[in-house]
């Protein structure tokens, strides 16, 4: 039996058929639901069913325990057991950001530190222009059928996007693009994709940024300070070096100009003239903020940061409302098979 769905504070419903996870239904429908890896591990399509009953049809491994206390589920692996309510939030612009692919020419890349390259891309001249909000990522198309995934390090701006690559040992596109990659190929993407953005809810926001993690970050300060967001923000970068926090000049310079914006910079083996903060950037943010409540928290960067950022912001009080992260999984976790 079909059950209805209703989307709160939108008026939209759509139906979903027995077999159909909620994600299936709503993109057969024509919405632009947030979704990533449809297999469970990336959380970008997760959402909080305020009434109705839901099981999942694999485990939601995305998910904390947490989560799944405060009734949130993972649309990929959704089927309801009865009519549902859910809270998505859809931005205002919604309609312009469903997934395309896209044709792209790489204009230039360049080594933003021993391990990440940067990467600029141009999009081609069309109708209606490619558009995403600052923080949401892309999955190149690979021609053997797999998939990547990089955040925009930019903000939306006409004909460019940034996007910032870790070169780790053994993965495979990285690798290409850094040492293989023709100047000037084109390449073909999905996008926009994934739900991580800022709100326009001006809340105080913590930034919790690993390693590479800075990237849709980036975006997401460049935006709110271009639109004259004056929400206070703290950003928290992780890294092991010095060295590794390849725009950290970049950051200071927003800090001089934009009071709204701190800056905690927090380094695993620093040099020993390091006189910043040491350790894990989760460990810093919750010691300088041991109370979360009032915050919403905006995490992007390695698994296991977000996992543990996640359990602890909980556990300090964190409205898991305001709680939004982007996972940077291996594409072997992702697409098992496939990766
Ligand atoms: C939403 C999202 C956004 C992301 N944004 C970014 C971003 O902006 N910047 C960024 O640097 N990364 C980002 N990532 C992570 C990135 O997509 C993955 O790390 C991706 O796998 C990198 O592709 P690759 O081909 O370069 O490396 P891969 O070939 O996928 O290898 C990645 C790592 O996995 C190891 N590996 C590969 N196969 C296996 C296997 N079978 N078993 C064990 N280990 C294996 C490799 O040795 C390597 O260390 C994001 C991920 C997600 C989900």
């Amino acid at each position: 039996m079909a059950h209805a769905v209703y989307l709160s504070g939108s008026g939209v419903r759509f139906d979903v058929a027995p077999e159909q996870s909620l994600l299936e239904a709503g993109l057969a429908a024509g919405l632009p639901m947030p979704y990533g890896c449809t297999s469970g591990s990336c959380a970008a399509c997760r959402v909080r069913v305020e009434s109705g009953v839901v099981t999942h049809r694999a485990p939601p491994q995305g998910l904390s325990q947490a989560e799944l206390d405060a009734g949130y589920v993972l649309m990929c692996l959704a089927q309801p057991q009865s009519d549902l309510r859910l809270a998505l939030h859809q931005p205002q612009d919604v309609s312009t950001l469903r997934p395309e692919t896209w044709p792209c020419r790489v204009l230039e890349r360049r080594w933003l530190s021993d391990d990440v390259i940067g990467l600029w891309l141009k999009l081609p001249r069309a109708e209606r222009p490619f558009r995403h909000l600052p923080g949401q990522y892309i999955d190149f198309l690979l021609e053997d059928g797999r998939r990547r995934s990089f955040s925009v390090a930019s903000a939306p701006n006409d004909a460019t996007l940034e996007l910032h690559l870790r070169v780790a040992p053994g993965g495979r596109f990285a690798n290409w693009v850094a040492h293989e990659m023709q100047d000037k190929a084109m390449l073909r993407f999905e996008g926009p994709l994934g739900a991580f953005y800022l709100r326009d809810d001006h809340r105080p926001s913590l930034l919790l940024a690993g390693g590479t993690g800075f990237s849709p970050i980036k975006a997401i300060i460049e935006g709110a300070l271009a639109n004259g967001d004056d929400r206070p923000m703290h950003l928290y970068w992780g890294a092991r070096h010095r060295n590794d926090l390849y725009m950290h000049e970049l950051v200071r310079q927003w800090v001089e100009r934009h009071p709204n914006l701190r800056y905690t910079p927090v380094l695993a083996e620093p040099d020993p003239e390091w006189t910043g903060a040491r350790g894990l950037p989760h460990a810093q943010l919750l010691a300088d903020y041991p109370e979360l409540s009032g915050q919403s928290l905006y995490m992007s960067g390695p698994p296991a940061m977000v996992r543990n950022g996640k359990a602890l912001a909980l556990a300090a009080g964190l409205d898991a409302d305001h709680l939004y992260y982007d996972s940077f999984e291996d594409a072997h976790t992702t697409w098992p098979g496939l990766g």
